[in-house]
């Protein structure tokens, strides 16, 4: 399960940025065409919490929709597999544009009150 690599990396950079502070809510983006499961991540970032800073934190997911550019006549096109065929010139040749990132969108901290 990759998976688990993934999510670890992610807790990292997320206990990293944090600097010690108390963390509340993590958000995701996830593409719809980056082979990653968005229900794998949460189970594994659930184990991965387990003990650290982030224990308990709220993850939330965004899928984003699988988009591609034509590289003949630059129609964009919806996709939902990491290929596909441009609707308007019938071409293969298709750059995909968005649907594969991973990224951590946003991370929620709880202020420190002085
Ligand atoms: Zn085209």
């Amino acid at each position: 399960m990759h998976e688990l690599g993934i999510t670890q990396n992610i807790v990292a950079i997320v206990l990293e940025q944090a600097r010690g502070a108390s963390v509340k809510r993590v958000t995701l983006e996830i593409g719809k065409l980056s082979a990653i499961m968005p229900e794998a991540i949460r189970f594994c970032f659930d184990i991965c919490c387990q003990d650290t800073l982030l224990e308990g934190v709220t993850l939330e997911i965004i899928e984003t929709e699988g988009k591609g550019k034509c590289r003949h006549c630059g129609h964009e096109i919806r996709l939902s597999q990491p290929f596909g065929q441009c609707d308007r010139c019938d071409s293969f040749e298709l750059d995909i544009i968005q649907g594969q990132e991973l990224q951590i969108k946003e991370m929620e901290v709880e202020e420190l009150c002085v």
